[in-house]
Formats: structure tokens, sequence, C-alpha cells
């Protein structure tokens, strides 16, 4: 089989503007970068406000093994599938980042025959948005230590800057850092920290933001460091706002590709699904609903961080109703979570799968919890064998559960129309019946909003805090910011705190041991383990097999 990167270079690509015609964007609407990718414009999402929204469908899944169980190779086989049997979907996407390009992971485009295209540019510089986060976040912090350096009349705290500088590359050496040192012309020294593009607190604002109004409103409300006095400091405070709105004017617009078959696709926005909610932009889901029947989204890692965070941040916030969740599980995956090795994967072996597949079990469960039908798609891998895939059918069936075979890394759109089906016949039969509600209110206290995430979505028996977290509570308290949305920073192996329980753990308790305020995006973050920020590279990174040929075509990209 070809790479996904030689499939990718084979497609045969239509110009954007047709893809956008085709969609029913104007000319006018329509803002080309090259070729093949473009950005849509407000007057677009402005013409399209009255139109009727189709179906919201998003696309999740069971707890993954380190190399990612399938959701953005799925989503764009089911919208290919979806297209086979004559419906219109778009899907709406999140933008890769540097990090895992070069990493372990690699891209984000999809995979085998289900990929979005141009795929070079969307792993890397895309349409520029990542670089105007990046940009608009260490503007601010730039202009919070020449504050300090010019006098300090607000009296910032050097020992308390909430907001860390940020660069969209793995670099571990950048974790921790002393930056002013040099003498007075040099700065104040401090210590300061980098963070991963994806993990910025902009980079969450701008996929939660409705429009450039909004953007601004939620910037202003950056908690970017306290005073001396313990008095909270504002991104307004520093007059941050305006210079960053203007480095981010062009990044708050969704960016339209295609698929290797020619589906539209709207990729934007790609925060971290532990530290922040982990979904593309509100602005690219929404356009995603106007301009097709059927919306496919996908949120990151399992259900349990990225699902969650989808139906009680972002669908809170958007007022987005969804229509059906597709769970994506993977033979591989259901095994790993029943104790094979990850070197072991590829062989037969029945009985772990059917001690991991609890962990799916699991997932169907909680998805119900949100009043929202789901269907478990099998993300077919070539090892699986008809015996494995029948313990899965038969185990979904037993569940009440619709389940299709997923073939679209194979087979693209053609091995995507089983799930398809599934997906249109769950709508159907569904309609009218769903009620979707987040799974808590968010006016509880901050603790009372934690232990029903604990207890419902990983089944744990409560939550234990450390002293620092309790101390971080009561602050977020006192400046009146904890009736927002809780987002919990964990471990994606695990449905616990801790990555080894794998399966359906029981008997256990979370441990939060930091609370922190993202009060512009509009949450707040529990930590619990070790979440990285700044991730680092592997011994071996992706990045020492990519290439570009003397005529400038790339390989090694994957
Ligand atoms: P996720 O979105 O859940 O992180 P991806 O769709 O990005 O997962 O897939 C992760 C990796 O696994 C990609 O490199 C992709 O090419 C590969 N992959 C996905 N599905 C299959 C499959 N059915 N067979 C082989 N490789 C697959
Ligand atoms: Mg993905």
């Amino acid at each position: 089989m070809l790479s996904d990167i030689e499939i990718a270079q084979n497609a045969k690509m239509l110009k954007i503007k047709d893809i956008a015609k085709e969609l029913g964007i104007d000319e006018e609407e329509l803002i080309p970068y090259g070729h093949y990718k473009a950005k849509i414009s407000q007057e677009c999402i402005d013409r399209l406000e009255s139109k009727e929204d189709g179906k919201l469908i998003l696309v999740t899944a069971i707890n993954p093994t380190p190399a990612g169980e399938g959701k953005t190779t799925t989503s764009v086989g089911l919208a290919e599938g979806m297209y086979k049997i004559g419906k219109k979907a778009v899907l709406a996407l999140r933008e890769p980042s540097l990090g895992p390009v070069f990493g372990i992971k690699g891209g984000a485009a999809g995979g085998g025959y289900a990929q979005v295209v141009p795929m070079e540019d969307i792993n890397l510089h895309f349409t520029g948005d990542m670089h105007a986060i990046t940009s608009a976040n260490n503007l601010l912090c730039a202009l919070i230590d020449n504050h300090i350096q010019q006098g300090n009349v607000l009296g910032i705290d050097p020992r308390r800057i909430q907001i860390k500088r940020c660069l969209d590359m793995n670099d571990r050496a950048l974790r921790n850092c002393i930056i002013g040192l040099g003498g007075k012309v040099n700065g104040v020294p401090r210590e300061d920290h980098f963070q991963i593009t994806v993990a910025s607190e902009i980079m969450a604002i701008l996929c939660l933001a409705d429009d450039l109004v909004d953007l601004k409103a939620r910037l202003s409300r950056i908690l970017v460091a306290y005073t001396y006095d313990g008095k909270p400091v504002f991104a307004s405070d520093v007059e941050a706002v305006g210079a960053m709105t203007a480095l981010l004017k062009d990044a708050i617009n969704p960016n339209l590709v295609q698929t290797l078959e020619n589906t539209p696709a709207i990729i934007h926005g790609g925060p971290f699904a532990n530290i922040a909610h982990g979904c593309n932009s509100v602005r690219a889901t929404k356009l995603a609903l106007k301009l097709g029947d059927y919306a496919i989204t996908e949120a990151g890692f399992g259900s349990d961080l990225g699902a969650e965070k989808f139906f009680d941040i972002k669908c809170r916030y958007a007022g987005l109703k969804p229509s059906c969740t597709v769970i994506v599980a993977t033979i591989r995956a259901l095994k790993y979570n029943g104790g094979v090795p990850k070197t072991e994967l590829t062989a037969e072996n029945t009985e772990a799968l059917k001690k991991g597949i609890v962990n799916l079990g699991a997932h169907i469960e909680n998805m119900r919890k949100y009043g929202v039908p789901a269907v478990v798609a099998i993300n077919h891998f070539y090892t699986d064998t008809e015996a494995e895939i029948a313990i899965v059918r038969e185990y979904c069936e037993k569940m009440g559960a619709k389940v299709a075979f997923s073939d679209v890394f194979l087979k693209g759109g053609e091995g995507g129309i089983e799930l398809a089906n599934a997906v249109i016949d769950t709508i159907n039969e569904n309609e009218g019946k769903t009620n979707f509600a987040p799974i808590y209110d968010e006016k509880l206290s901050i603790k009372e909003k934690l232990d029903i995430i604990v207890r419902e979505i990983y089944r744990a028996d409560g939550v234990s805090y450390t002293t620092g977290a309790e101390k971080a509570i009561k602050e977020i308290e006192a400046i009146g910011f904890d009736k927002l949305p809780v987002c919990v920073a964990k471990t994606q192996y695990s449905l616990s705190d801790d990555p080894t329980k794998l399966g359906c753990p029981k008997d256990f308790t979370i441990t939060v041991r930091d609370v922190k305020l993202s009060a512009g995006a509009g949450f707040v973050v529990a930590l619990t383990g070790d979440i990285m920020t700044m991730p680092g590279l592997p011994k071996v990174p992706a990045a020492n097999k990519i290439d570009v040929s003397a005529d400038g075509e790339i390989s090694g990209l994957f």
C-alpha cells in the first residue's frame, strides 16, 4: 500500500473555487490562499445566518493507543461515504499542530484513502493561523514584561504571571527558562515557561469566539497575572487587546479544503484536548451546519476528554444540538485495553479483546447520558480477524448500540457507506426524540461540577484535592469566575487519571493537583496527573524522516 503522503500527492484535487461554488459560496465570499485552500469571509457567514442548520454529528472514540485510533480518518471517510449515497455532508476538523507532525504521532489530516488535501499544506503552515495565534500570545507576553520594565504602574508580581509564551513545536528545553538576564536594559529577570501554541488560551479563545466582537471580549478577560497585593490583572489592563485582535483578524475565518474525493472540509482551530477543550472552532462547526445537510466534526482523544468537553463546553457556549455521536473503536485499542502490549497488537487475541471491550461499553453508556444516540464505528485495520470483528459486533448489539464496519482507510468513501447509512438511520429514527443536555449545571460550585464529571464520565468514587488546588479554587471563587464550565486536563489513555489503568477501572479517585482559570476562553482547568503543555520530541522524531526533493516535493510526512 502507498504511504499517506503518496496517496495524498496522487489526489485529483478540484480548484477550491469550484468546491466553494458547489457549496453555494459566492466568489467574493471566498479568500483564496493559492488554488487549493481558502478562507471563508464574514460576509458569507452573515449571509447564511437565517438558513436552517443541518444535523450535527460528533466523531469521538474509546481510550486510544498512543498512535491514535482514527477519528480524523473515520470523519473524513464518513463524509465521503455520505456523498456516495447522495447526502451533502461538510466536515469541520481541527488544524494540525507542528508538535505531533515532527514528533511521534505525525500529522492530523486523516490516513490512507480517507484524507484531507493538500496534506502537506494542512500539516505545515496552512493559512498561517498558528502563526497568528502564536504572535498574539507572545505580543501579550512582551507587553507584560515591558510593563514591568517601564515602571510597573500596575504592580504586577513577576512571580505570579499566569500567561506563558508559546511556540508551535515540541521543544522540551523551553519548558522552564529564565528571561530578562543581562542587566537593566535587558528586562526584569524572572522565571518563564513556554507551552505549545495549541495549549495556549488564545487558541481556545479563537475556537470559542462567535465573531470579532466576542473575540475581543474574550481576549480582554484573559487573566495574565496577579499584583503584589493579590489582585487579578487582565489582558485589558495592559492594553493588549486591540493589537492582539489585529493579529487574529484573518485567523478567525474558517479555512476551506477538500478530501481525496473532493468532499468539502472546513479545517479551523486546534486546541489541545487535555488542557483545552479539544475541538475545532465554533465558527467552523456552525458554518458546516449552514453549508451541509450533515456537519461532521471531531473532538480530540477519547470521549471522556473530547466528547465531554465538546458537549459541556463547546455545545453549551455555542448552543449546538448534536444529533448523533460516532464512537470510533479499533480492535487494536480494545486489545490494548485488555492488557496486550503495544508491540503485540497485530496478532489475533480474542481473550484480550473480550477483556478490553468493557472500555467501549463505558463510552457507549457515557454518550447516552447526554441524550444523543451513538453509533459504534469499527475502524478496520488489515490485521483484524473475522473472529475479532464478530466479537465487537455481538457486544454492541447486546448493548443495543448500532455498529458499523468502517473500511475508509483502505477504501475511502466506498468503505464508509455502511457507517454513513447507520448514522443517517440513527438520526432519522431519533428525529424529535433526542434531547441533548450538558451533564452539569455551570452554576454549581467548581467542586460540585468536578464531582459530576468524575462520577458520571470517569466512573470514579470522587475527587481529592491537593492543598495547592484547594487554594487555587478559593482564589477563583474570590474573583468571581467559579461559575464557568470545567475543563479537565487528564491522561487520554485511561478513564481514570492513571494511564496504566486500562479497560474500565473501578474503585479509584481522581486527584486534582492544581486549578487554573482560563477566563477568556471561559472555563476553569482542573489539572490531574502530569499534563505536559510543552511536549518533547521522542528518541527518533518523525522530523528525521522528512525531506524535500529538488523539484520541491515533500516526502516522509504521515
Ligand atoms: P485520531 O484522529 O483519532 O487521532 P487519526 O485518524 O489521525 O486518529 O489516525 C491516527 C493514525 O492512524 C494515522 O497515522 C492514520 O493514518 C492511522 N490509521 C487510522 N486508521 C487506520 C486504519 N484503519 N488502518 C491503518 N492505519 C490507520
Ligand atoms: Mg484527529
